[in-house]
């Protein structure tokens, strides 16, 4: 199916894409158009204008630095799953971009188009609230920080005014930080039945504090504190998280259930894959 007539508008600079967007508070922001060019196909969506922001070459970076990390909204998932600035704990973000659908998706999607669009089956939220990230949106009157935990707000629903851009995300890792995401694929679409990021702070085998989360399983990914308490201060072994993440499932309010897998499977393969990303964030 062809999409509902829009005007399109490509501007050159990022305070060009605010001025119009500001303007046009309906328009759509064209980014990768993984998500948006089917929404528009399908016209689940008719939008008056599509604000094409694949010219903003200001907004594709990967920037490291003392343990700080700043990437441009528009880094798609092959330069985050190739990129030698996430080492450590950041490993988590360029794991779950390189376990993004095919090749052609990782080509073209960015980081900043999967948060906004928030869909619940989305891997790189997961990395988002592990890595608790800060999400810098820009607007005409300015720019504001939301953290990751208060940006996702459910299904494809995120923090964002009309108006705002997702221009950056920004996180800061202590020395001695591991990462990872693991996933349980839906064997069709390739999204996430089940996807687990985990941040370690390690001071040899010990654990100085964890940060885990999920996608997959519910309406907005979450994290999984119980677990994080229970491998806080402790020898990382494989008995110890098979038992901190016996219960990861549990701590899952209305986890989503449909023709692809129940309820309690995902409840159960969340405990599987809590368990995977933390053993391998530790390795
Ligand atoms: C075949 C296929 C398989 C896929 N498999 C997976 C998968 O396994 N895992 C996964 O996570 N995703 C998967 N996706 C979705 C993909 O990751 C999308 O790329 C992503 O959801 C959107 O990123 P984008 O850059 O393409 O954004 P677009 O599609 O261009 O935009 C998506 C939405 O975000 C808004 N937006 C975009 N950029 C910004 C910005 N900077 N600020 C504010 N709003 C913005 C747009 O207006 C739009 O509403 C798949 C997609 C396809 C087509």
């Amino acid at each position: 199916m062809l999409s509902a007539p829009f005007e399109y508008a490509a501007p050159e600079s990022l305070e060009e894409a605010l001025d119009l967007f500001g303007g046009q508070p309906n328009a759509r922001l064209l980014a990768g158009g993984q998500s948006l060019i089917p929404t528009l196909k399908l016209r689940l969506d008719r939008p008056p204008l599509l604000i094409d922001l694949r010219k903003l070459e200001e907004l594709r970076y990967v920037r490291s630095e003392d343990g700080k990390t700043a990437i441009g909204a528009l880094t798609t998932y092959r330069d985050l799953a190739r990129s030698d600035a996430l080492t450590g704990g950041a490993r988590c973000l360029a794991q779950a971009a390189a376990a993004v659908g095919d090749l052609q998706v990782r080509n073209l999607g960015t980081i900043g188009g999967s948060l906004a669009h928030a869909d619940p089956s989305a891997d790189l939220p997961a990395a988002a609230l592990a890595l608790e990230c800060t999400i810098v949106a820009r607007s005409k009157g300015g720019e504001r920080t939301i953290e990751a935990s208060d940006f996702f707000r459910g299904l494809w629903t995120t923090a964002l005014e009309p108006g705002e851009i997702l221009s950056e995300v920004r996180f800061a890792l202590p020395a001695g930080s591991g990462g990872a995401y693991e996933k349980l694929r839906h064997s069709a679409s390739g999204f996430a039945l089940v996807g687990a990021a985990a941040v370690l702070e390690m001071n040899g085998e010990t654990c100085r504090s964890a940060r885990v989360a999920l996608t997959g399983v519910s309406g907005a990914p979450l994290r999984l504190p119980a677990v994080e308490e229970r491998l806080a201060g402790q020898a990382i072994t494989e008995d110890l998280v098979r038992e901190a993440c016996a219960g990861a499932g549990d701590a899952i309010d209305s986890p989503q259930s449909d023709s692809s897998a129940s309820a309690e499977y995902r409840r159960a393969m969340a405990n599987v894959f809590a368990r995977r990303a933390i053993l391998r964030a530790a390795a």
